[in-house]
């Protein structure tokens, strides 16, 4: 029997904004079983795209869903952070931000060697702006993106368009 995910997805009416439903993953991360059943699945998936090196999740759910996939691989994480906090050398990349306005994020300098086979994990595809600028930034340190992988994808948003030359897997779609 397939694991209910769904089940552990609060949907939240108005939130941040009127009109908008924010998918809140608050409660399949509190629950270990599906937190360990995501994971199991995201490494499946990672397998079956032939070996990665290391796992790099924008701020900040994509570390939280991250890190138990590059533990469980035995490989390293690497995070994609806010601009202005990561204290050394960084390359940077700027996005537009699905409720208005620019954000940008940072990459370590030296956080990726050049050839190396990266997954991307984050909670949410929904523009795809986030996930863009994440890949922009590793293929700028000469990493190879081999998958990308979400909890959810908000299908009406075709995040998906923006990424088109990149695998993607979503363990559930809205
Ligand atoms: P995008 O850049 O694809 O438009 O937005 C995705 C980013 O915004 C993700 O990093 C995600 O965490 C956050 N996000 C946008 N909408 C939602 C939502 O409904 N639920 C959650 N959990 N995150 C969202």
């Amino acid at each position: 029997m397939t694991f209910d995910f769904k089940k552990y997805i609060a949907a939240i009416p108005d939130f941040p904004e009127p009109g908008i439903i924010f998918r809140d993953v608050t409660p399949l991360m509190a629950d270990g079983e599906a937190y360990a059943a995501a994971t199991k699945e995201f490494v499946a998936y990672t397998k079956a795209q032939g070996g990665i090196d290391v796992v790099v999740g924008p701020e900040s759910r994509g570390f939280i869903v991250g890190g138990p996939v590059a533990y469980e691989l035995g490989i390293g994480f690497v995070p994609a952070r806010k601009a202005g906090k990561l204290p050394r050398e960084t390359v940077r990349q700027d996005y537009e931000l699905e409720y208005g306005g620019i954000n940008t994020l940072e990459m370590h300098a030296d956080a990726i060697k050049p050839g190396q086979r990266v997954l991307i994990t984050d909670d949410l595809l929904a523009t795809g702006g986030t996930i863009e600028a994440t890949v922009k930034l590793i293929e700028q340190l000469g990493g190879i993106v081999v998958g990308i992988a979400f909890l959810i994808e908000l299908d009406d948003l075709h995040g998906r368009d923006k990424l088109t030359e990149y695998d993607i897997f979503s363990l559930m779609h809205y």
